[in-house]
């Protein structure tokens, strides 16, 4: 987003002993430690983070067959869409949706980053990571991260607890592309790809996310954002009753998501509050493409993100009764 102070302390960690000396270190003085990755979902807090900022550095790729799939393991410290690049020229099903997604390895079990019907916790085999509990190096399988929708035991059970060092993808060499997003369907069906390759759905998501400034392009005006500022709320019946009964309108946006609970469209209430895309308080507004993304233009701070979000969260409660949960991760600075 470009704004927020500086970091108290500053490291960065190209190996792992470098990671656990860090930990350590802000321990033994008391003081909180920040695991930066590529830093595009964190807004800063404009007089900055009294913390030490590990910055993960950690690089390598390395893959091997694993009865009929291929288990392919990064280094935290690997930009993201590399890899996700990389396994779709191998010909290997399992990521080839989550295309385009800034930001490093190490931080897609945090939030089980997803997008256009995939998420990581579909094909994470195991996460390796320091335990500053048992002050430890242990991998734990994909059971003990407690996925969940943008959710997992590092983000929502255990912050802070956890520093990921590499991640374990178990991918389908050979396998078919997976397409279940209106959205990705129509713009195949667009180009007429009736059976589409891994690159075909890779070109098409790219296409898709860059016409709603979801990758990051120096040129676009909406380049400034964390991408979605609030999740989609999953509400349970009788919130929905009540969502409903505010919105008037039976062709409200929804999802099933199993056990009686619906999942709703963030964008659709925050449009509905009375918010427009391209428009908000001076240098922050949402962007033109996206009503989920707050955009900081120049001369914005962490102040004017976070007084924004506040109003989007207050008026959206205040009509519909629904309090959504930000999704980038605030450091330091008074809660929303
Ligand atoms: C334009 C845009 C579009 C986006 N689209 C999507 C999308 O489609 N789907 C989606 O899920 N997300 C999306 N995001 C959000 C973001 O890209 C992901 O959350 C991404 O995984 C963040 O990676 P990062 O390396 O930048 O993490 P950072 O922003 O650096 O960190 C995010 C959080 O993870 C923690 N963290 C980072 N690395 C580690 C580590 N190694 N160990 C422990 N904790 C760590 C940080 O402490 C922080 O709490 C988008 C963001 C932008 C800017």
């Amino acid at each position: 987003m470009g704004v927020g102070g500086p970091a108290r302390f500053f490291v960065a960690a190209m190996d792992e002993a470098t990671v656990v000396a860090a930990a350590r270190w802000a321990d033994s003085r008391g003081l909180p430690l920040r695991v930066l990755g590529g830093g595009s979902n964190i807004v800063v807090a404009d007089e900055g983070v009294e913390a030490l900022v590990v910055q993960i550095a950690l690089r390598g790729i390395s893959s091997r067959n694993a009865g009929g799939a291929v288990e392919v393991t990064a280094a935290a410290g690997e930009p993201w869409d590399s890899l996700v690049e990389e396994a779709v020229a191998n010909g290997w099903a399992g990521l080839e949706c989550l295309s385009g997604i800034p930001g490093l390895v190490g931080a897609t079990p945090l939030q089980n980053v997803g997008a256009y019907g995939q998420e990581v916790a579909q094909t994470v085999t195991a996460v390796r990571v320091f335990d500053r509990g048992s002050d430890t190096i242990v991998t734990l399988s994909a059971a003990d991260c407690g996925f969940g929708y943008r959710t997992s035991r590092f983000k929502s059970g255990e912050p802070d607890r956890f520093v990921v060092l590499s991640v374990t993808y178990r991918l389908v060499p050979g396998g078919t592309p997976a397409v279940r997003y209106a959205d990705l369907e129509r713009d195949l069906a667009a180009r007429e790809i009736a059976r589409p390759s891994l690159s075909d759905v890779r070109r098409s998501v790219l296409a898709i996310r860059r016409a709603k400034s979801m990758v990051l392009d120096p040129a676009d005006d909406n380049r400034r954002s964390c991408g979605s500022f609030f999740l989609n709320p999953i509400v349970n019946a009788v919130q929905l009753a009540q969502v409903e009964r505010a919105a008037e309108d039976p062709g409200m946006p929804r999802w099933p998501e199993g056990e009686g609970r619906t999942k709703l469209s963030a964008a659709w209430l925050i449009e509905r509050a009375g918010f427009r895309r391209g428009e908000g308080p001076g240098p922050v507004t949402l962007s033109t493409r996206h009503s989920l993304a707050i955009v900081c233009h120049g001369g914005a701070r962490a102040a004017d993100v976070r007084a924004f979000a506040a109003e989007i969260r207050g008026r959206v409660a205040a009509r519909f009764g629904v309090r959504l949960v930000l999704e980038p991760v605030l450091w330091g600075g008074s809660p929303v």
